[in-house]
C-alpha cells in the first residue's frame, strides 16, 4: 500500500508531540523519500521509513556538577542512538541552553543521513547537554565534561558509538571527556573523534566540516560552470565551522564580509584577511568573548541583534545553528542576487526558506550533504586509531575534496530534474536513505 506524506507526518507528530524540530526534519526527509519508496515497495514492506524516524534508543541522564563558588548545578544529559544499520552510532554533542530531546532527535536523524552520504561505514547519533559553557570557567567547563563522561562512558565505545564536537563542544572538551573515559575503562581507544594530535586525533579534523561546505559550493557551482572567485560571501556564525568556511572562500578568490554570534553580526565590506580570520579564531577562545570586539580591532559595523541575511552577496553559507534563516529573509536574499546556499550548520534554513530557493530555482545545498565533512573525516579519524597511525595532511585533504565530490555526485544522480535543475534536498535524501534501507533490508524485520 502506498504510503500518504499527511498520514505519515501525523502519525510522526503524534509519536513524538511538541518536539517540532524534529518534525521539520522528518518532513523534509518524507516529502522527498516517500515518492521513491512509493516506486520501490520493497521498502514499504519492511516499514523502513516508519522504522527510521524511531530512534533506536535514547539515554537520558543527570549531570551534577559544582560551580566555582561552590554552588551544586544540575543538568540533563542525553545521547540518541538513531540508527546503527550501516556503523557505529556517530554524531557529535552539543552543549547549549536549547538542548532536549527533540533537538537531539532532530540532529540524531539527520546525522544517519549524513553519515551515510558520507561513504563510510558510520550510523547516525547525538547527544548533549542543556549546560551553556558560556561564561563559565576552564575548571566548570573540565567538571561538566568529566561528569557527563561519568555516566556516558557506560554507552559509548569505538565498535558502539563514538561521539564528537558539536555546539560548544570543541577539542579542549573532547580532552576533558576522552580523558575521563580513560581513567574509568582503562581503555585507550578511538571512542570520540576531534581529539588532540597528541592522542590519536586526524589533522584536517577542526578544518574539514567549514572546508567541506565551500568544497560542495564548489563543486554545485561548477556544475553549472560557475565559480565562488570574485564572489561576495556572506557567512553566520563565528565559531569552527564559519571561520573555516570563511578561509576556504578566501583560499577561492571569494570574499567573506559577514560573521555573527547570538549578539549581532559584523559587517566589514572590505572583506576579511586571513589575518583578520586567525584574530577571530584566537579571539573566540576567550571567555565570555564577542564578535562586536572585531569592529574595534579592524573597523567595519556591528548590527546588534541582527542576522546577516539583507547584506547583498552572491553567495550565502549559514554556519550557527538550525533555523537561523526563514522564508522573508530567503526573499531578501534572493533579490540581492544571491545564487548559492551551502548550509554549514545542521537545518539552519526553515521551511518556507528552502521553498522560497527551490521555487526560485538556485543552488540550495541541505547540511546533511554540505556539511558532511566534519563527520567525514571523523569517519578518517577512527579509521587512523583502528589501524593505529596518521595519515598526512595533503593526503587527508585531498580525501575530504573527494568525500565531498562524491557525495555532490550522488545528489546529481538523484536530484537532476528534467530540466536539468538539481534539487540537492532530494538527492541527498535518497542517496542518503537507499543505503540505510538496504542494509535494514540485509537484515530482515
Ligand atoms: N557535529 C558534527 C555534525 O553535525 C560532527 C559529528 C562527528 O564528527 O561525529 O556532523
Amino acid at each position: 500500500m502506498a504510503i500518504n506524506l499527511s498520514d505519515f507526518m501525523d502519525w510522526v507528530v503524534s509519536r513524538n508531540p511538541g518536539e517540532v524540530e524534529f518534525h521539520q526534519a522528518v518532513h523534509e526527509v518524507a516529502e522527498t523519500v516517500i515518492p521513491f519508496i512509493n516506486n520501490n515497495p520493497v521498502y514499504e514492506k519492511i516499514k523502513v521509513l516508519e522504522r527510521m524516524a524511531e530512534p533506536d534508543r535514547i539515554i537520558s541522564f543527570r549531570v551534577t556538577w559544582a560551580s566555582d563558588d561552590g554552588e551544586v548545578h544540575v543538568n540533563r544529559g542525553y545521547r540518541v542512538q538513531f540508527n546503527n544499520s550501516i556503523g557505529p552510532y556517530k554524531g557529535g554533542i552539543r552543549f547549549h541552553p536549547s538542548v532536549n530531546q527533540g533537538v537531539l532527535k532532530f540532529l540524531g536523524f539527520e546525522q544517519t543521513f549524513k553519515n551515510s552520504l558520507t561513504g563510510l561505514p558510520m550510523g547516525g547519533g547525538k547527544g548533549g547537554a542543556d549546560f551553556d559553557p558560556k561564561g563559565k570557567s576552564q575548571r566548570e567547563i573540565m567538571r561538566f565534561c568529566q561528569n557527563f563522561m561519568t555516566e556516558l562512558y557506560r554507552h559509548v565505545g569505538q565498535n558502539i558509538d563514538v561521539p564528537a564536537g558539536d555546539i560548544g563542544v570543541g577539542g579542549r572538551e573532547i580532552g576533558y571527556m576522552f580523558g575521563q573515559f580513560k581513567r574509568i575503562t582503562n581503555s585507550f581507544e578511538g571512542v570520540l573523534t576531534g581529539k588532540g594530535l597528541e592522542y590519536g586525533g586526524s589533522r584536517m579534523r577542526p578544518e574539514a566540516t567549514g572546508y567541506g561546505a565551500v568544497y560542495f559550493l564548489e563543486d554545485m557551482l561548477n556544475h553549472k560552470e560557475d565559480a565562488i572567485e570574485g564572489k561576495t560571501v556572506i557567512i553566520s556564525g563565528s565559531g569552527n565551522v564559519a571561520t573555516h568556511a570563511a578561509e576556504k572562500i578566501l583560499h577561492r578568490g571569494g570574499k567573506p564580509v559577514t560573521m555573527s554570534d547570538s549578539g549581532g553580526f559584523i559587517h566589514d565590506p572590505d572583506g576579511f584577511t586571513q589575518e583578520k580570520i586567525d584574530w577571530i579564531k584566537e579571539h573566540k577562545k576567550q571567555r565570555g568573548a564577542r564578535i562586536a570586539a572585531y569592529v574595534d580591532e579592524f573597523g567595519g559595523t556591528f548590527h546588534e541583534g541582527a542576522r546577516p541575511w539583507s547584506v547583498p552577496c552572491e553567495l550565502a553559507l549559514p554556519c550557527a545553528t538550525q533555523n537561523e534563516l526563514n522564508g522573508e529573509e530567503a526573499k531578501t536574499l534572493l533579490k540581492n542576487g544571491c545564487v548559492a546556499v551551502s548550509e554549514g550548520a545542521n537545518m539552519p534554513c526553515d521551511m518556507n526558506a528552502i521553498t522560497a530557493f527551490s521555487e526560485a530555482k538556485i543552488l540550495y545545498a541541505p547540511g546533511k550533504a554540505s556539511n558532511a565533512g566534519g563527520v567525514g573525516m571523523s569517519g578518517l579519524e577512527m579509521s587512523q586509531n583502528s589501524a593505529r597511525l596518521h595519515r598526512e595532511e595533503e593526503d587527508l585533504r585531498a580525501a575530504l575534496k573527494k568525500i565531498m565530490g562524491d557525495i555532490h555526485k550522488a545528489c546529481v544522480e538523484q536530484g537532476t530534474g528534467p530540466d536539468g535543475h538539481v534539487d540537492y534536498v532530494k538527492g541527498a535524501n535518497i542517496a542518503g536513505f537507499k543505503k540505510v534501507a538496504d542494509a535494514m533490508l540485509a537484515f530482515g524485520v
